[in-house]
């Protein structure tokens, strides 16, 4: 039994039944040297094809692969965010279902938590080896926006290859579409983050969730939220306090 595990990889899922005994490989060769003891946390959001039965017979051969199913699609934050709250290690890593991250940048993002409290992979110089220019392109402008709006300089936020301290998250309001802002939403709370670069490979089987339209527009409105919230949050330090 694995009932302490220090490190939780944490993964939403959506319809991904061709990726999902191949991803456990996949964490499996990048995790297993670590020599850290370590869960696999899936949370299957309401799949329609086979995940779920996939991620059963997984789990009944491997006691580290923990997964839960959400009762309706409820998408990629919440499923995520359901994950993240189920997770037990002092260190949660999240990441997609269809192997477009990849294990081996594992020790990467874990050796960055030495000196920051998150640490968010940024697929910059990996790009055109996993996926499309119109998604490049799509992904970059979307980011801009992102950054101009709410005075970021985060180079890939819609890279969910992330890995942080789980104390990132005891205060963080969730809401749909945070999974792109998380970064952010870690440095109002005091947190410190840092970019580490990692791969991109190509989807391993099945579909992208989203569009051009989804990745430009959808989070528009979430932007504003966030904006709205880096302005108006408290942000005071004690400086000095008796009994
Ligand atoms: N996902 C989810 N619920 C949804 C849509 C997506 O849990 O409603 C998961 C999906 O299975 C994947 C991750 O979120 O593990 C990111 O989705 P996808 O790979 O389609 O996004 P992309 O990498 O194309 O931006
Ligand atoms: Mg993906």
């Amino acid at each position: 039994m694995n009932d302490n595990p220090q490190l939780s990889l944490v993964i939403p899922c959506y319809n991904e039944e061709g990726n999902l005994r191949a991803l456990v490989e996949a964490i499996r060769d990048g995790a297993d040297p670590l020599k850290v003891p370590y869960e696999i946390v899936i949370t299957d959001d309401c799949s329609t094809d086979s995940s779920w039965n996939v991620l059963k017979q997984l789990a009944a051969f491997d006691p580290r692969i923990r997964p839960q199913r959400l009762e309706k699609n409820s998408g990629e934050s919440a499923a995520s965010w359901a994950g993240m709250k189920s997770a037990r290690g002092d260190v949660i890593v999240t990441l997609d279902a269809d192997l477009q991250n990849d294990a081996r940048d594992l020790p990467q993002l874990l050796d960055a938590l030495n000196r920051f409290d998150c640490a968010c992979g940024t697929r910059v110089q990996s790009r055109q080896k996993g996926d499309n220019v119109v998604r490049i392109i799509s992904s970059r402008l979307a980011n801009w926006v992102r950054n101009a709006l709410s005075g970021e300089n985060i180079t890939d936020a819609g890279c969910t290859y992330r890995a942080f301290k789980r104390r990132c998250i005891a205060d963080l309001k969730f809401f749909k579409g945070m999974h792109r802002f998380l970064p952010t939403l870690f440095k109002i709370e005091g947190f410190t983050v840092t970019e580490v670069p990692v791969r991109t490979n190509p989807r391993f089987a099945g579909q992208s969730h989203y569009g051009v339209w989804n990745r430009l527009f959808a989070s528009f409105y979430d932007l504003l939220a966030v904006r709205w919230m880096k302005k108006r949050m408290f942000k005071f330090k004690i400086a000095e306090k008796l009994h």
